[in-house]
């Protein structure tokens, strides 16, 4: 069942576009299913179930925290985690250098975006982004690698939206390419889609698709 979906899924994505399978909620075994059938990345939004996974599942597999990370749970992951998704402030990008420098490790980072219409969905805005990267104290922080962004599009039938929230983020990703990370072939992944609305983010742009309940099945 989760092979047969993953294969479908994966039937639909161009080959530039990565899978992060999200296996949030959904047991180790349901992990090994899809490991079995060729998957190595995983995301997982939770820190505590990030990190009992990790434990527990083979060691080749990148774990991607996709979800909201607070502060003081960086520590838990610093050592493994493949890639934080959802960095939404400078003070957790500035945690997660530090966590870095301790583990002697670069940590791939997203920057997350706010383009959702719902107020209860985190991310900078672009200005507040721009400020950020315009900082001293970004530049010095050598242990974190910024690998591009990454955003959440309202949940709505309205197509037409979601597609130019997408859009907007896509924008966005142009933007600082062009402004802090020209010569910079790491800056490169737009973070966007998931199981309803994955085939608007790829008609935008999108680089990685963050996708469970297509795989996994109804949480
Ligand atoms: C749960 C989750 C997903 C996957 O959602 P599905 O609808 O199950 O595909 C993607 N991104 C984030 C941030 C999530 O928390």
């Amino acid at each position: 069942m989760i092979s047969a979906n993953l294969a479908l899924v994966k039937s639909t994505l161009p080959n530039q576009v990565s899978l992060i399978a999200v296996s949030k909620t959904f047991p180790n075994d349901a992990v090994l299913e899809a490991y079995n059938a060729g998957q190595r990345i995983f995301g997982e939004n939770r820190v505590q179930e990030l990190t009992e996974k990790y434990e527990a599942l083979p060691k080749d597999i990148e774990w991607h925290l996709i979800g909201h990370l607070q502060t003081n749970k960086v520590k838990y992951i610093a050592p493994f985690v493949a890639m934080i998704h959802a960095v939404d402030s400078a003070k957790l990008l500035e945690e997660i250098n530090k966590q870095g420098v301790k583990n002697n490790r670069r940590i791939n980072c997203l920057l997350q975006f706010h383009i959702a219409r719902e107020e209860t969905k985190f991310g900078f805005s672009f200005e507040e982004a721009v400020a950020m990267l315009e900082s001293t104290a970004f530049r010095s922080w050598d242990n974190v690698r910024i690998c591009g962004v990454m955003g959440m599009a309202t949940h709505t039938s309205d197509e037409a939206q979601v597609l130019a929230e997408f859009e907007t983020l896509n924008n966005y990703f142009e933007q600082l390419k062009a402004r802090f990370f020209t010569n910079d072939a790491e800056f490169k992944e737009r973070s966007m889609g998931m199981s309803s609305d994955y085939p608007l983010a790829i008609k935008a742009g999108s680089t990685m698709v963050r996708i469970g309940s297509a795989i996994f099945g109804t949480r």
